[in-house]
């Protein structure tokens, strides 16, 4: 078991004068809290953060994501708050602590291949902070190294995870060592079979091969020195899985895996390294195309080798990588190695390149001139656009951040979308304007009777589903208007004594035709839309030939009655394209409430709520209307002044006006008997707001007694 001075020595090993009191105070909180408790190897449970800190040691991280690794159980599993953290180890490692938390929690199950990709992206997304990821790979190796005590379906569900997700970012981090260990002992519980029988022939070829492989040491080491260069030589068999991967990618059979040991030779510096593969490939034929220059070119984790592939003194294929003691580190140690180098000459311009694997992830381009600067940078949001969340059976799905439950509903299938209701997230109801949280699982709840409107396109941020809410406006228009259609026309039918059914089934196509309709049904759309009057359709029919109306008169008319509503501002739930008038009993303006009524043929007027007309009117030809957002229009409001009847006060009044920018479109003046003057104007303002201001502006003036608007009814 580790133990407290494995894990002060390590940090001394790499920060020899630091002061290790957070960590020492992390540590005492952690056994307090984590006392009693024990792990499923019976070990006391503190055995576990301690494993976990020291291999951040081994990583060289600082202090703060080392205390975290001994308390990023705490809050999960104690009595132990964030709260309490943060207020005794300060908010760098409390909010490491509540990002391993929050990862925790997810259950990476049932993934299936294509959908590893996007879990990674999620697990990187909610390392908001990179070391959030390092505590939790060093949590995890912990957890796979002691695997075998979990009960045996829980083994293979947490190395399954192990392999599709965490090792590939352990590998996109740079941090080989990590990888490899996580995908052997994944590999050890996943493939049982395979790995003891691969593990057993595998030891067999290395150990007939001893001799071969230090005699190739040997050579290279006497090569280098013949040149007058110092070198280190390694030939470390690969990792089981990688050779495993091999064979399956390629199908072939461990004979034809040349490559099971990796040469490695390290040398001073770069240049070295470029001489040391001259003298290689002067001492065995390189095989063609197998040469690659990662020293100038680095991978984007940072890697950087010479690889080379040679035919071997046995006539055999051999791998030589060739680099320096520092890019050796980095192919080992990743992300983290740049603390080992903390001090001096390491982190310098020419250097930066190391660091463009984050570029690459981030597409982040400030420049970095210190490791510390280095770690606040990485303390950023790896995906700041995108939003991951689960369906309820474990896959991860993709958005945009601010995407709703709308988008997901759309994303599973369009009827699933034109029925959403609302979702459960984590178990709990949330409306359909809820935006979506990383990791989050996410229900969609439908019922069939709720289906898209207009708001929804403010909600959805897919274009998916913005599309499909767009396509069922608009059918669901249709048939509004067809129905409202229908309706108009079969009362105006009536009025006239003629039987509606009957001319839709007898003459309808005729007269539909006749009014350059292409069906019966496209006519009466375009009569509940408010295009064409019912009025005209009767007299088309009783006609039976063109209509008396003059041609062009006509044609204005058409065009008049196409005007779009919202174009005058007005926006009528389900229907679209319809002709509006303002009433002129009330005037309305933007702000007012308002209410829409289907005239005969005339499309739909607009009164203010309040106005006594529509009070009077039949109840079943209301309609819900809203002010579409168009600063364009102006709109006339009548407003009633009373002053002293004096010189001057009519022009006192409108000056206000003028300079409240509205137009003056009548203006009446009247006195009364008691010497006072009514000054009557109808003025053309945008909206409530502007008359408001013209209003309190006039009242100001002296003389004005009373100003108010013109009330309907
Ligand atoms: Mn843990």
């Amino acid at each position: 078991m580790i133990r407290l001075n494995d894990i002060l020595d390590g940090i001394h090993s790499y920060l020899p004068d630091t002061d290790t009191s957070l960590v020492e105070k992390a540590y005492i909180y952690s056994a307090k809290v984590h006392a009693g408790q024990t792990r499923l190897s019976g070990e006391p449970y503190l055995s576990h953060p301690l494993a976990t800190a020291y291999i951040l040691t081994r990583l060289h991280l600082d202090l703060a994501s080392i205390a975290a690794g001994l308390l990023h159980d705490t809050v999960e599993d104690t009595l132990a708050s964030l709260e309490e953290l943060e207020k005794m180890f300060g908010k760098d490692v409390a909010q490491i602590v509540d990002g391993v938390t929050k990862l925790s929690k997810i259950r990476f199950e049932s993934q299936i291949q294509k959908q590893a990709e996007n879990t990674r992206k999620m697990v990187l997304a909610m390392s908001k902070d990179i070391r959030v990821l390092l505590v939790k790979l060093a949590d995890r190796l912990h957890n796979m190294r002691t695997l075998e005590y979990q009960k045996e379906y829980k083994r293979v569900k947490i190395a399954r995870e192990t392999l599709d997700i965490y090792a590939p970012l352990a590998g996109r981090l740079g941090i080989g060592w990590i990888k490899n260990e996580l995908e052997n002992l994944a590999f050890f519980y996943i493939y049982p079979e395979e790995y003891q029988g691969l593990s057993k022939e595998v030891e067999a070829r290395l150990g007939k091969r001893k001799a071969y492989v230090d005699e190739v040491k040997d050579l290279i080491a006497k090569k280098m020195a013949d040149f007058g260069l110092s070198c280190k030589v390694l030939g470390r068999p690969k990792h089981l899985y990688s050779i495993f991967r091999k064979m399956r990618t390629r199908k072939i059979p461990l004979e034809e895996v040349y490559d099971l040991i990796a040469f490695r030779i390290i040398m001073k510096g770069a240049k070295e390294c470029y001489e040391a593969l001259g003298i290689v490939h002067s001492l065995w034929k390189p095989i063609p195309g197998r040469f690659k220059d990662y020293i100038s070119l680095p991978k984007t984790n940072m890697y950087q080798s010479l690889h080379t592939t040679v035919i071997g003194p046995q006539g055999e294929r051999m791998e030589i990588q060739i680099r320096t003691g520092e890019m050796d580190v980095v192919a080992n140690e990743g992300i983290a190695a740049h603390w080992l180098y903390k001090e001096g000459t390491i982190v310098s311009k020419e250097k930066e390149h190391r660091f463009d694997w984050l570029f690459e992830l981030t597409e982040w381009q400030k420049e970095l001139d210190d490791p510390r600067e280095f770690i606040e940078s990485v303390k950023m949001d790896l995906f700041p656009n995108e939003v991951y969340v689960f369906t309820p059976k474990g896959e991860v799905k993709e958005f945009p951040r601010g995407a709703t439950p709308i988008d997901f509903a759309y994303a599973i299938h369009t009827e699933v979308g034109n029925h959403c209701a609302g979702a459960k997230v984590n178990g709990r109801i949330v409306p359909l304007k809820y935006q979506f949280h990383n990791g989050e699982t996410v229900e969609i709840i439908t019922s069939n009777k709720h289906f898209p409107n207009r708001d929804w396109l403010k909600l959805a941020k897919t274009s998916r589903a913005l599309a499909r809410i767009r396509q069922w406006i608009k059918t669901e228009e249709r048939e509004k208007s067809l129905a409202l259609g229908k309706d108009l026309c079969a009362r105006e039918f009536k009025r006239h004594r003629l039987d509606f059914n009957d001319f839709i089934k007898t003459k309808g196509a005729e007269v539909a035709e006749a009014l350059s309709f292409k069906t019966s049904e496209d006519m009466l759309i375009a009569a509940g839309y408010g295009k064409v009057a019912p009025s005209q359709i009767i007299r088309k029919l009783r006609a039976g030939q063109p209509e008396e109306q003059e041609p062009e008169e006509k044609e204005s008319r058409v065009k008049k009655f196409t005007e779009k509503a919202e174009q005058q501002g007005i926006l009528i739930h389900g229907l679209d394209d319809i002709l509006i008038h303002l009433g002129r009993c009330c005037t309305p303006i933007p702000g007012d409430e308002v209410i829409g009524y289907i005239t005969r043929g005339r499309g739909v007027t607009i009164h203010r709520e309040n106005c006594s007309n529509i009070r009077n009117l039949d109840p079943d030809r209301r309609i819900e209307v809203t002010w579409a957002d168009v600063d364009k229009a102006t709109y006339p409001a009548k407003v009633r002044v009373s002053t002293v009847d004096q010189k001057g006060m009519l022009a006192a009044v409108s000056k206000e006006i003028s300079a409240g920018e509205a137009n003056i479109l009548e203006a009446k003046v009247s006195t009364t008997p008691d010497y006072a003057a009514i000054l009557d104007f109808v003025v053309d303002v945008k909206d409530r707001t502007q008359l408001r201001k013209i209003l309190s502006s006039i009242r100001r003036l002296e003389g004005v007694k009373l100003v108010e608007r013109v009330s309907p009814g």
